[in-house]
């Protein structure tokens, strides 16, 4: 007898063949999908513990959101227009005034909010570049993560320049000021991958460090080194590694280090790429990470459409959830397609189904778990969404189901979320958590963290809306 059964629904499954089943079930045993397909070719359903009607509401696989920051959810809108100010007070707060509650408490956050938008897989680099002075962060933050259900792969690696960098750890409202070296970030990255790998079936460290490739303000032997250590750590660790890249990164590290171009790594943003790079990454298994809202496509373009013209990877991410971000991807979804049909005046562009990869199969290629997750298939994960269509702006539904939901929907519709067979949000509650907690924890800490910065005057009256230019 199966634990779960799903009937009644329209399964998108985002399998190689693009099988949708109009009238389809999925049974689920333990953590896996036992089996799926179409009622109308099923004389008799299988029996289950737990039988779910699905309404006639379409189920897809849970998305998997490829690039994001852990302590964002406690920062955002905080410098109104100015990302560079923001940037700067960002680092401040998570090197200099967070504690362990601050991680832990947006980690919750952050995968609820993840997980109420249908996101069941996801990646968060611990602060902004990282932040790297010991593992205490990353684990407060997998820890809160984990307690809502989500699949979560947490990354810590060397953080961007001004080196050295000073850190504290609190105790209560004292705290231990030091010192913190690139030496150091490489020995936190590798104690984190150490201590924090196989703890959590959900819950895996990877190799993110802020940038490589040619980092500014490095000599190119440092930068060699550093790259050529990642790549060694994230096989020694069997992990992907995942990080920030621009412009000249890519030829960089194809004329030193050559063998760092493969299925490990993922680049984030891959704005400003010659030519000759794109040919480079054509020829790679590396995987591109596109923010369609990110201030780095704002101010210099990743080609998307190029690139898929040439056989590159590419998955689109919401680089959540700040300054001016959510973890929303049905979000993304609408704006890469718009974006990419807006610069090259054509329409035809980046259609539904491809859009829809690029959210499931897609990252979890790059992450090296498309064996588990990013489609619904037998044998894999029972990661898996359902969208209330019953809605004006999803009705009629029945009709192209996957152009209706990349178009339309948004975070708010996903109605039911199962990550590893079991329910984790049901008509928009989430099951294993106290949602109230979290959002009163968060109001909390983020006070706290707040008068420790400094900035008491974002809790008085604002006043009007920021207006100036
Ligand atoms: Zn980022």
């Amino acid at each position: 007898m199966l634990d779960l059964l799903l009937k009644n629904g329209v399964i998108i499954t985002v399998d190689r063949e693009h099988h949708i089943y109009t009238h389809g079930y999925i049974g689920i045993q333990d953590d896996r999908i036992a089996c799926l397909g179409d009622m109308d070719d099923t004389p008799e359903l299988p029996d289950a513990k737990t039988v779910i009607d699905l309404e006639g509401k379409p189920v897809l696989p849970g998305l998997v959101d490829g690039h994001g920051h852990a302590g964002h959810g406690m920062t955002r809108s905080i410098c109104g227009n100015s990302a560079d100010d923001w940037e700067s007070a960002a680092e401040s707060i998570y090197y200099m005034y967070s504690d362990e509650d601050f991680w832990y408490t947006e980690g919750a956050l952050s995968a609820m909010e993840r997980l109420k938008f249908g996101v069941t897989t996801a990646v968060s680099m611990v602060g902004n570049t990282p932040r790297v002075d010991d593992i205490w962060p990353i684990r407060a933050h997998m820890q809160g993560s984990l307690i809502t259900g989500i699949r979560q792969y947490s990354g810590i690696g060397t953080a961007n320049e001004p080196w050295p960098k000073t850190a504290r750890t609190y105790h209560g409202e004292t705290y231990d000021e030091y010192t913190v070296t690139p030496d150091k970030a490489l020995q936190t990255t590798e104690e984190a991958l150490k201590q924090l790998n196989g703890r959590h079936p959900r819950g895996t460290c990877i190799v993110a460090p802020g940038r490589m490739g040619k980092r500014p303000g490095y000599s190119i032997e440092d930068n060699i080194l550093h790259n050529r250590r990642m790549y060694e750590l994230a096989c020694m660790y069997d992990q992907p590694i995942h990080t920030h890249a621009y412009g000249g990164d890519v030829a960089f590290l194809n004329e030193h280090t050559p063998e760092v171009l493969d299925w490990h790594l993922s680049l984030t943003h891959s704005t400003g790429y010659s030519e000759a790079e794109l040919d480079i990454l054509a020829k790679s298994n590396t995987y591109v990470f596109h923010g369609p809202t990110t201030y780095s496509h704002i101010i210099r373009r990743c080609p998307v459409t190029k690139m898929l013209e040439r056989g590159i990877h590419v998955a689109v991410i919401t680089d959540g959830s700040a300054p001016d971000r959510s973890f929303d991807l049905w979000r993304d979804m609408k704006n890469v397609q718009i974006l990419q049909r807006y610069e090259h005046s054509d329409y035809s562009l980046l259609p539904c189904g491809k859009v829809l990869e690029m959210v499931t199969i897609e990252p979890a290629r790059a992450l090296g778990i498309d064996h588990l997750v990013g489609s619904l298939e037998t044998g894999k994960k029972a990661d898996l969404i359902r969208i209330n269509t019953k809605q004006p702006h999803l009705t009629p539904f029945i009709h192209m189901p996957v152009e209706r939901l990349v178009q339309f929907a948004m975070g708010q519709d996903v109605d039911l979320v199962i990550t590893d067979g079991k329910i984790r949000m049901q008509g928009r509650t989430l099951t294993d958590v106290s949602e109230e907690k979290i959002l009163q924890d968060a109001e909390e800490v983020f006070e706290r963290t707040m008068k420790r910065f400094g900035r008491t005057d974002i809790f008085e009256d604002p006043g009007l809306y920021d207006l100036r230019h």
